[in-house]
């Protein structure tokens, strides 16, 4: 049979190629985003407890109620951000979903949706696979990843449907700021411009920052698909659980789309999560656990020859290592899986033209003595 690919360009992702290579390398493998410790042994007691009460069948397609209700205490609480948990909530299968679920949702044929570069490998294709066209907006680190927002402005025209924006960011860690939003509110004004914002590591963020969704300005929400994840904030990644927030109009639309692409997402973890972010400790604790893994990481490099900035947000850093070779970061990135037994995300994967800054992004979402012997490694070289 003839398949005719509708991703001629498009391979298996980076991440399962260097999380695949690290372990037929016996790598330490700080390149895909996960932790390699377990999550609360209440929160596993929670989910067998709600499937020995027999909590196996469908959950109702856009979530069970008590999480969405949570959800939108914990946002209201946080942000002072009201989301209406019956019809402006919806709980799906992990943030790519809801990222892909809106894109189906809103881009038509021809639509362009503005991404900026590096981004996360699944934006183009979600956008591509719709019928979109992603329209690139490169971002280096000669300006610290920041956003030119008279540029933007300039590419928004009739066509532009979307506009994605991660916060904090993944790969470079960045967090938008409230002259961030503020522009971004000029930018769209008067459009019919929705705004996509893939937020999952909202509870990962550093020194004293404060979290800025889109949605916390007052122009912004009413455009604007919040998407985010349970995963990173609860150490439970393979769980696949995340959700949509959105104004009701925008919600019946997601819902549409979510229904076809997932239908509904797993009953007890649902329940699991409903009871366990009752306590707002078991969310927030993760931003001091996650800055002292930076910090002990960027200190055990210290004698290193990379050069970085600590990341603002987000469980990943990234290091330059042009004092060290000017080798391309890929092959790079493949030959010190294999040499020093470090995996890590070479940076140029996340830009259409990969363009290669010299940059490689690693995980820190290790315990300790793994993050402590990978940068004794790293400070060999
Ligand atoms: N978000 C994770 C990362 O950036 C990986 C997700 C995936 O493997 N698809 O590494």
């Amino acid at each position: 049979m003839l398949i005719h690919s509708k991703q001629p360009h498009v391979g298996t992702t980076i991440f399962t190629v260097m999380s695949q290579l690290a372990a037929e390398t016996g790598a330490l493998n700080l390149s895909q985003g996960f932790p390699n410790y377990n999550c609360s042994p209440q929160l596993i007691e929670l989910v067998n407890h709600y499937m020995q009460k027999g909590m196996n069948q469908y959950a109702p397609m856009a979530g069970i109620l008590p999480l969405r209700e949570i959800l939108a205490q914990k946002t209201a609480d946080l942000y002072q951000l009201n989301y209406h948990p019956a019809d402006e909530i919806t709980i799906v299968s992990g943030c790519t979903e809801a990222i892909y679920a809106t894109m189906a949702a809103i881009v038509q044929s021809g639509d362009e949706v503005i991404v900026f570069e590096p981004a996360y490998d699944s934006y183009v294709p979600s956008i591509e696979l719709n019928g979109g066209k992603p329209v690139y907006i490169t971002l280096s680190p000669e300006n610290d990843f920041s956003i030119d927002w008279s540029l933007v402005k300039s590419k928004i025209n009739e066509r532009t449907k979307a506009l994605i924006l991660t916060t904090p960011h993944n790969p470079t860690g960045k967090c938008l700021t409230q002259e961030d939003l503020n522009k971004l509110a000029d930018a769209v004004k008067g459009t019919n411009v929705f705004i996509i914002s893939d937020e999952v590591y909202e509870h990962i963020i550093f020194d004293e920052r404060k979290h800025l969704s889109p949605a916390m300005h007052p122009e912004l929400k009413e455009r604007t698909f919040l998407c985010g994840s349970f995963g990173k904030t609860f150490h439970t990644t393979g769980w696949k659980l995340g959700y949509c927030m959105a104004p009701r109009e925008l919600s019946v639309e997601f819902r549409k789309t979510h229904q076809w692409i997932t239908f509904a997402s797993p009953t007890p973890m649902q329940y699991a999560f409903a009871d366990f972010m009752k306590n707002p400790d078991n969310y927030l604790s993760v931003r001091s656990f996650y800055e002292d893994k930076r910090n002990k990481f960027i200190k055990w490099l210290s004698s290193s020859r990379f050069t970085l900035k600590p990341a603002e947000g987000s469980f990943f850093q990234m290091l330059s290592y042009s004092n060290i070779t000017d080798e391309p970061d890929y092959d790079l990135a493949v030959r010190w899986t294999k040499e020093i037994g470090v995996a890590s995300i070479p940076v140029s994967v996340f830009y259409q033209n990969k363009n290669d800054n010299k940059i490689l992004r690693f995980c820190f979402a290790k315990d300790d003595e793994m993050l402590e012997k990978a940068a004794e490694r790293l400070c060999k070289l």
